[in-house]
């Protein structure tokens, strides 16, 4: 049976590409870290797959990593893992760079030392183009805006390095932004779905968000999994931007969202100073036609696909909170 190690399954995109290899028949070894509470519910409805094994793991920790690529030998191992927010990053700069850039190493060696036969792919990000502008492709100069990029500019090189010195399949997939139900409640299209629909039905009267202005180029995660499995398991190891190759500001999604909801954002948004970053990256738009055209990737969400199944989400999860609200003033 063909098998493979996930870092970052418990993270929205790994969540993806574990329902993904289990479909397709691998065996899914999945790198969790320990924490002092259960994090695993993006997954536990695969909890009894037998084909699902989760192991502990830490991408700051070389001695786990070795462990488990030396155990199961997998045929892919995808690095999903990563402190990934870029506003935070600027908060641990050294720890992003240890377990976003370093990390990276860590994995990549592990693979070298133990089986170097194992394709591997890391999850580098549109944000390594930072400041370059719009349209950014695999030939576009990098200007990395925050630590988090500065890491996953790191990676990007070390994945390259260790392809070119070892001749290892070591291969990077640049997703620009990704965002489903599963998305983190601190990234902007989350926290929006799930302020707009509390507003909705009276459970908060406010939401706050930093700067409006910017634009980004947004994805389903389901879509962005499945270009990772087309490039991981390609004829030849090679490097593909990840995209929609449509832009929009933040300003329209909030919009979008609460107009799909009959609600004017304006009587609610407010603006938190808090919430800007030290320097923005103002506008990406990714071209994705090298990932298209040569292993024939084609999105399946739209992007009034990917919002509407994100507010269906939080809508049921605020009727669910509300309802349980309305009873416990009955009692
Ligand atoms: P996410 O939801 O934040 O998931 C990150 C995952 O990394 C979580 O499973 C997390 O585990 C794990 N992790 C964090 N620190 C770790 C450590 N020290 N050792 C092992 N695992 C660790 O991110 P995502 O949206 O799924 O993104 C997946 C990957 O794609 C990340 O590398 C991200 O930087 C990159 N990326 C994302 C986007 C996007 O728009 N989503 C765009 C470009 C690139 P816990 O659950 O324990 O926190
Ligand atoms: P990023 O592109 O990886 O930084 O993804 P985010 O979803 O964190 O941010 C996307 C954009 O939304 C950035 O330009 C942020 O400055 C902007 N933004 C505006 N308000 C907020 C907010 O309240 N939270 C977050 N996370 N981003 C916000």
């Amino acid at each position: 049976m063909k098998s493979c190690v996930i870092s970052g399954i418990s993270g929205q995109t790994g969540s993806y590409l574990c329902e993904l290899l289990l479909s397709k028949g691998y065996k899914v070894y999945g790198i969790k870290r320990r924490s002092s509470s259960i994090n695993t519910e993006r997954i536990d409805h695969l909890f009894d797959h037998p084909n699902l094994e989760l192991v502990y793991g830490d991408l700051a920790d070389y001695s786990s990593l070795s462990s488990i690529i030396g155990d199961v030998k997998p045929d892919l191992f995808f690095n999903c893992g990563a402190m990934s927010h870029v506003k935070v990053s600027f908060g641990i700069p050294e720890y992003t760079m240890d377990v976003t850039g370093t990390g990276v190493i860590r994995v990549l060696e592990a693979i070298r030392k133990n089986s170097p036969s194992t394709r591997f792919l890391t999850a580098s990000s549109s944000e390594m183009y930072g400041a370059s502008p719009p349209p950014q492709n695999e030939d576009t100069k990098f200007h990395p805006c925050s630590p988090y990029a500065v890491a996953k500019v790191a990676g990007y090189y070390a994945t390259i390095n260790y392809r070119e010195a070892y001749n290892m399949f070591a291969v990077n997939s640049v997703a620009f932004n990704h965002e489903s139900p599963r998305r983190g409640e601190t990234f902007v299209t989350r926290k929006v779905t799930i302020g707009a629909t509390r507003i909705k039905l009276g459970l908060q009267n406010e939401l706050y968000l930093g700067n409006l202005k910017s634009k980004r180029d947004w994805s389903h995660a389901a879509d962005t999994a499945e270009a990772m499995y087309k490039i991981i398991t390609a004829d030849s190891a090679d490097d593909y931007v990840i995209s929609s190759g449509e832009m929009h500001s933040i300003e329209e999604f909030v919009e979008k969202v609460f107009s799909k909801l009959d609600l004017d954002y304006k009587k609610y948004v407010k603006f938190d100073p808090r919430l800007l970053r030290p320097t923005e990256v103002d506008a990406l738009c990714g071209d994705s036609s090298k990932l298209r055209n040569a292993l024939g990737w084609k999105p399946k969400y739209t992007f009034d696909m990917l919002i509407d199944e994100m507010i269906e989400s939080d809508m049921k999860l605020a009727t669910n909170e509300k309802l349980i609200k309305d009873n416990e003033k009955k009692i």
